[in-house]
């Protein structure tokens, strides 16, 4: 068993972000299928325009942030396994097979993933994990970085974690769950994860529909009157 812990930055507030927090059993394998990952490339690069996902400068450099992930079809492959970004490719507006890596499996009790691929898995695998270990038929999972959105969650009716939940914690991810649990939340399709700043992760059966939401909250957002704005 690998443990990765220490290939991420310190962000200045404490909070770290491309950090990998759980026991992760990787093995190197060859990349996927370019056709394989055309829908999840497709979303990710428009949310990589949007500014959802990309990168910013910290006080210890540069940090990636946002990631995109996609089950495997349930019928041609049985097993819990779900494709997903690499760890910290946030930066780059283009991504290659090469930047993708598969989960394998997860457990999250003991806070495992297991993972193969050209490159290890993002740092918030473990997550995508709750997504599709909670909800049967969500296919995909987005996460992006969005102050507007994040800002404004309580204005636009959002669900969100506690701002006190650290990231990364077993509390945020039995937090995740309980909302999951709750039909209304279900319905959103999006969760704003109040104690990872900027933190929000929309779910759907369907790649559009993940990517709509994102959309569609950013334009509520902006949408908004300044005062609602922080
Ligand atoms: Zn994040």
């Amino acid at each position: 068993m690998g443990i990765l812990g220490k290939n991420g930055l310190e962000r200045a507030d404490g909070e770290r972000e491309g950090v990998t927090k759980f026991h992760l059993r990787y093995t190197r394998s060859a990349p996927l299928s370019a056709a394989r990952l055309a829908t999840l490339q497709g979303w990710r690069r428009i949310l990589f325009d949007l500014g959802l996902i990309g990168q910013e400068a910290t006080d210890s450099g540069p940090l990636g942030f946002g990631n995109v992930s996609e089950r495997c079809h349930a019928e041609q492959d049985p097993e819990r396994r779900f494709l997903i970004t690499a760890t910290q490719t946030g930066g780059k507006p283009v991504l290659t097979p090469k930047d993708y890596s598969l989960v394998t499996g997860w457990d999250l009790v003991a806070n495992r993933i297991d993972a193969e691929g050209p490159s290890p898995p993002s740092s918030e695998s473990l997550t995508h994990a709750i997504f599709y270990a909670s909800l049967a038929d969500v296919r995909y999972v987005f996460h992006g970085h969005s102050p507007e959105i994040w800002s404004c969650a309580n204005a636009l009716g959002l669900p969100s974690t506690a701002r006190d939940a650290p990231y990364g914690t077993p509390e945020i991810a039995r937090e995740v769950q309980t909302l999951l649990a709750l039909p209304d939340c279900r319905a959103a399709g999006l969760v704003v994860m109040g104690g990872h700043r900027n933190g929000v992760i929309s779910f759907a059966a369907r790649a559009e529909d993940a990517g709509h939401l994102l959309i569609q909250s950013l334009a509520r957002a902006r949408g908004l009157a300044p005062t609602h704005q922080a």
